[in-house]
């Protein structure tokens, strides 16, 4: 059997080989796994991405000869005919039907085949399951399992960098079909298939790939709607043709639309994001977010109300019998992720808000000095914190006078429930209008009354808890 090693780029090893010879250190590391321990690079992508020769770049004046025309044919023949075949063919009401069942029954063979169970091992299948799923799944026409999870293997481990075929970075219109229609640049990063080249079923699929896409794509939507009730033309053009098409742009949208539409609830240092309207248009593969971080989980939709109908199917199989050991990471550290961007997101609100004066920016007043100066500014003590509080005279919810005859003295107790017991707002409020801290500072019973309600919780940086515990290491 031979596994497409999608190799298009001009080798440099004849190049790399005599200088290897001669400084005795390999330059370019084809397999990250075998790096002998004298050369092991930093960075693998950057190191393989500076030796490794990429084949020019696609300009006006080349892009004709670097076309790949096997996948121009097969992505532009069959929407065009089937684009004039629908102008002309009524979509009758049982093909209609059949299109939404065949289309659903041929993605699964993609999301649950292919990608789940292929690709990521996420479950273990029943042969008759395995071979369903490698049946269905061609009829999508996206090449055999073994190319296919050759590439997404390479693509979950070099996401977002050359090494990954569809890089995300490369546009919009790159990772949904400008990665096929042109021969690559450079071929996918190494990623091991060692798995795939044991299996049967996928030794199988890819021996008689060619017949089963044509049977499964072509063939059999024509016949069933031929034989079941007549319509031979629109079994053609829409359950075959216009759903071949609907079928693999859903799943061309895994590679693009995830990569661009929605957020990114469990980590934020790649493009992969989670959005329902992806997940709808994917059979469950738009919850990517969460699938780049936690891959071999069956579910990409980890939240049970999330629109994820691959899961549904998976878990129906594992209830049937056909499917077992069904992946799933646990919750903890899916909880650790969706915190740590819960915490960065309050962290960015955080810093965006005004805060009172640190303590260590305050100027340290004696109490004569603050009397003295309460003469000629509306200050009041609270807490050990001297406060100007000339501009709220008229804002004050209690009246101007209760403030103004506080003003030079220690007002801790009236505002703290001798008077009045003050709002958390208020209290917010009052600790920005700090202007200095009292010589000897708040009496003892006050020290949760220091601190603002506002900063009883606060999110920090781990680079400024270290500072603060070792303030010598940031000098
Ligand atoms: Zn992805
Ligand atoms: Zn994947």
């Amino acid at each position: 059997m031979h596994f497409p090693s999608n190799d298009t780029s001009r080798s440099p090893r004849s190049f790399l080989s005599l200088m290897e010879s001669k400084l005795d250190v390999p330059l370019f590391i084809e397999d990250p796994d075998r790096i002998p321990t004298e050369a092991v690079p930093d960075n693998y992508v950057a190191y393989t991405l500076k030796h490794q020769e990429a084949l020019p770049p696609i300009t006006w004046s080349n892009w004709y000869k670097e076309l790949h025309w096997l996948h121009v044919f097969i992505l532009f023949v069959p929407p065009t005919l089937g684009f004039i075949g629908a102008c002309s063919t009524p979509l009758r009401l049982e093909t209609a039907v059949w299109f939404v069942v065949y289309i659903h029954l041929t993605g699964f063979g993609l999301t649950a085949g292919y990608h789940r169970l292929w690709t990521h091992r996420a479950y273990k299948a029943t042969k008759g399951l395995e071979y369903t799923l490698a049946i269905l799944g061609a009829g999508v026409v996206e090449g055999s399992i073994a190319w296919w999870a050759r590439g997404h293997r390479a693509h979950h481990r070099y996401t977002d960098t050359d090494l990954d075929p569809y890089n995300a970075h490369r546009g919009l219109l790159y990772s949904h079909v400008g990665w096929m229609i042109f021969k690559p640049r450079r071929k996918p990063g190494p990623a091991d298939v060692t798995d795939l080249r044991s299996n049967p079923v996928v030794k199988w699929q890819h021996k008689y790939y060619l017949l089963l896409a044509f049977i499964m794509a072509i063939a059999v939507p024509t016949a069933v709607s031929g034989y079941g009730w007549g319509d031979w033309r629109g079994g053609f053009v829409w359950a075959s043709l216009i759903r071949l098409v609907v079928s693999q742009h859903s799943t061309f949208c895994v590679n693009s639309l995830c990569h661009w539409l929605g957020d990114r609830p469990y980590d934020d240092k790649l493009t992969p994001k989670d959005c329902v309207i992806t997940a709808v248009i994917t059979m469950g593969e738009g919850y990517h977010n969460f699938h780049h971080q936690f891959p071999m989980d069956y579910r990409n939709g980890y939240k049970w109300y999330q629109y994820d109908p691959t899961k549904w199917f998976l878990w129906t199989c594992e209830k049937l019998g056909f499917a077992t050991h069904l992946k799933t990471f646990s919750d903890n550290e899916v909880q650790k992720g969706e915190l740590t961007i819960q915490l960065k997101n309050l962290r960015h609100k955080q810093e965006a808000l005004s805060w009172p004066c640190e303590k260590s920016d305050l100027p340290v007043i004696t109490w004569e000095d603050y009397q003295r100066q309460a003469e000629s500014r509306a200050l009041i003590c609270i807490a050990g914190f001297i406060h100007d509080i000339s501009d709220f005279f008229d804002k004050h919810p209690g009246g101007p006078h209760l403030l103004k005859k506080n003003i030079g003295k220690d007002a801790t107790t009236a505002f703290f429930g001798g008077l009045y017991d003050h709002s958390h707002a208020a209290h917010n409020l009052l600790a920005m209008k700090r202007v200095g801290i009292l010589l000897g500072g708040a009496p003892h019973g006050l020290e949760e009354k220091v601190v603002p309600p506002s900063q009883h919780l606060r999110v920090t940086r781990h680079g400024d808890l270290a500072e603060n515990a070792h303030p010598e290491v940031s000098l």
